[in-house]
């Protein structure tokens, strides 16, 4: 993977100038991963429904230059995301309609994923989890190209290209993701582990940087387009065009993890970086030792509607302290009733929601409660993947 990062300038989102700019890009980092016929998944930045003039989500004119590039090179073209929200083809639609991704497939040779089919995946090597549950369309594809947006969240800090990656997360299980981790060092683990999961078949990141959001969600022209092959090494290039230290992003979890050397280890292909340097980005609070959730009455009703968690009934519990010492977290502790019975009793606040206690028990005392919301949720996934399997 190289280490390029090319830079181009751009005033604003013509479709034409962006293809030229692209194609530049490829040949400037001797890209040539791409072959005639291949199938290529474009994952966008279209978490919610809203206009491409709000600057939340990657323009349709970058997605419509970088399709007609990878389709003029012969390759079959999707554009991929998950929504937050309701999991349904209906809003899926909403979102491809209002962010302007309807209009790319309309305008290009590209098509737009309606398959809403999941999968869940072993990930041996993640640091945050084991397990990722995915959308299914990213095995169809032989190739990821991830085009990210230039943004600051208030929450989650610096968004470029290796935070998009979170839309492969289903729908809504998104926000249950982002309530299981209370640090956004925990969240940032996460995001690298879906990054080094992907690594094998993402090949290429683009950011849109033309116009970029700050954190007081203000809108700012930076002009900028990065093409890179490492994620890491866009955002590295990215974060110093804004004057974010690396270190307190999820590139410290990178580097920590020995896939990235923090300081300025790519190399700008193009424009210079200098050229970009926006000397009065509003940033907002970078740490990645922050908390995620400032509203804890928020949180709490959000656990109890959609967490399922494990729950064990202290009249059925043996007290054989196995659940206790296979918890990775200590989350388990060991009490006695007034009968002088030994008892198991979880400390919600250190779950990380393994269920290891839940395959251990021997008595089948810890169960799997699933609140309501959930079992919705659950429901609409299940309901598409049954329907894929007929
Ligand atoms: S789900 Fe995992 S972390 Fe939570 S109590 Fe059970 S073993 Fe511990
Ligand atoms: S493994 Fe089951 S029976 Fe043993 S302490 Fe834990 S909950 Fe109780």
């Amino acid at each position: 993977m190289s280490d390029f990062v090319s830079l181009s300038y751009i005033e604003e989102y013509d479709v034409n100038t962006i293809l030229e700019k692209f194609k530049a890009a490829l040949s400037s980092i001797n890209f040539n991963k791409f072959k005639p016929k291949m199938k290529v998944l474009l994952k966008v930045c279209a978490p919610i429904s809203c206009s491409p003039d709000l600057a939340k989500t990657t323009h349709p004119a970058v997605v419509c230059a970088v399709a007609n590039a990878l389709t003029e090179m012969g390759l079959s073209v999707m554009v991929a995301e998950s929504p937050y929200g309701n999991y349904s083809l209906e809003e899926l639609d909403k979102v491809y309609l209002n962010t302007g991704m309807l209009e790319v497939a309309n305008s290009s040779k590209c098509t737009l994923n309606n398959n809403l089919k999941t999968c869940v995946v072993e990930n041996p090597n993640g640091v945050a989890s084991k397990t990722l549950t995915l959308l299914d369309a990213i095995n169809d594809a032989d190739l990821i190209v991830n085009i990210g947006k230039l943004k600051i969240d208030g929450n989650l800090g610096f968004l470029g290209a290796t935070a998009n990656l979170f839309g492969f997360i289903p729908g809504e299980l998104k926000s249950l993701i982002l309530n299981r981790f209370v640090r956004l060092k925990e969240f940032n683990n996460y995001i690298i582990d879906l990054n080094e999961y992907l690594k094998n078949k993402l090949v290429l990141n683009v950011v849109d940087g033309i116009v970029s959001l700050e954190a007081n969600e203000n809108q700012h022209m930076t002009y900028c387009l990065a093409v890179g092959e490492n994620a890491y090494k866009v955002d590295a290039c990215l974060m110093d065009i804004l004057g974010i230290k690396h270190s307190d992003t999820y590139l410290k979890e990178a580097e920590n993890r020995k896939l990235i050397q923090l300081g300025h280890t790519y190399k700008v292909i193009g424009e210079i970086k200098e050229k970009f340097q926006v000397l009065d980005f509003e940033l907002g609070e970078f740490n990645g030792e922050k908390e995620i959730h400032k509203n804890k009455l928020k949180q709490k009703r959000y656990f109890n509607l959609y967490q399922q968690r494990v729950a064990i009934n202290k009249n059925h519990c043996k007290g054989c302290t196995i659940c206790s010492k296979i918890c990775p977290t200590g989350a388990i502790m060991m009490r006695y009733d007034k009968e002088n019975e030994l008892y198991a009793q979880i400390d919600y606040s250190k779950c990380i929601y393994c269920f290891k206690c839940f395959t251990a028990c021997p008595y089948r005392v810890v169960e799997i409660k699933k609140p309501i919301n959930y079992k919705i949720l659950e429901k609409q996934i299940n309901k598409y993947n049954e329907k894929e399997e007929k």
